[in-house]
């Protein structure tokens, strides 16, 4: 998963990014909007935590940015907007400008990891916050996967990425699309960091048993079984 978080406070935007990078969610900033629609523009983001007083720009711009489908993907993220502003009226002009959710600043973190998960599954219709795929299980908010009940000890980013793969179990998913959902801007597209996660975590399931559970596609990429 892959958020943006627009934010101009530098310490929040920074305090965010942190504890969503621990929870293994791939997190790019932007501090105004304009630098916000300019990344929508090139990279596909899953979900977008949005606050809606922005130096440059109204965030519920940013927000009708997304909506008007001017952002890369097939699918266009789900909004999280962040608000000082609480009253009611602020809220109904948000959502009908298409953010999918509201959170009220101040807010404890849990809630914002709450509410984004919560968002990710609604793209996600059959994936809660467990998922299983044949003999493999994960469980994104204790961040605990198995494969045939044997715990699998994972880092956060071999955690995501697992998820992600969980999540399109049987497709053949190119290292460019894992670049761009699993990994944040600062990943170099030019280094083997996919390949080389993608092979400890194949270490680490044949460890435990799976032994062909990730499949290479010669020119295409990796796949999952369906029933690893
Ligand atoms: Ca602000």
């Amino acid at each position: 998963m892959r958020i943006l978080v627009v934010e101009d406070e530098p310490d929040l935007a920074h305090a965010i990014a942190v504890g969503l990078r621990r929870e293994g969610y791939a997190v790019d900033v932007a501090e105004l909007g304009g630098d916000a629609v300019e990344k929508l523009a090139l990279t596909p983001y899953d979900l977008v935590c949005l606050d809606l007083n922005l130096p440059d720009m109204d965030g519920l711009e940013v927000c009708r940015t997304i909506r008007s489908g001017e952002v890369a993907g097939e699918v266009a993220p789900r909004v999280l907007m962040l608000t000082a502003r609480d009253s009611l009226e602020d809220r109904v002009a948000g959502l009908d400008d298409g953010a999918d959710d509201y959170l009220v600043k101040p807010f404890a973190f849990p809630e914002l990891l709450a509410r984004l998960r919560a968002l990710a599954r609604r793209d996600v219709a059959q994936a809660g916050a467990r998922l299983e795929v044949g003999g493999l299980a994960l469980d994104a908010a204790k961040r605990e996967a198995w494969y045939a009940n044997q715990d699998l000890e994972l880092t956060a980013k071999e955690f995501a990425l697992l998820r992600y793969f969980m999540l399109h179990a049987g497709e053949v998913l190119s290292s460019e699309r894992l670049l761009d959902h699993v990994w944040d801007e600062h990943a170099d597209p030019f280094t083997n960091t996919v390949r080389v996660t993608v092979s400890n975590l194949r270490r680490k399931l044949r460890t435990v048993g799976a032994t062909d559970a990730i499949e290479t596609v010669v020119g295409a990429g990796y796949r999952l079984a369906e029933s690893p």
